[in-house]
């Protein structure tokens, strides 16, 4: 029983989707993620952000709107 109370407690390796490996603590050995820091958005977002103004741009010539 005193293991339920005490979890063991992993270095777990955590494998993304995008090929990025990194180690975290967890209760698990091995964590599978679709994202992380270094394919998150948020994190690599100059080149998305750069095409999402893109469609802003075109959004705004469709509308009328003078984008700046
Ligand atoms: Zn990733």
């Amino acid at each position: 029983m005193r293991e339920a109370i005490h979890p063991e407690y992993y270095q777990a390796k955590v494998t993304c989707n995008c090929g990025n490996e990194f180690v975290t603590g967890s209760t698990k050995e091995e964590i599978h993620v679709e994202i992380c820091s270094k394919c998150h958005p948020f994190y690599t977002g100059t080149q998305k952000a750069s095409a999402a103004r893109g469609r802003i741009d075109k959004f705004n010539k469709k509308y009328g709107v003078e984008s700046k």
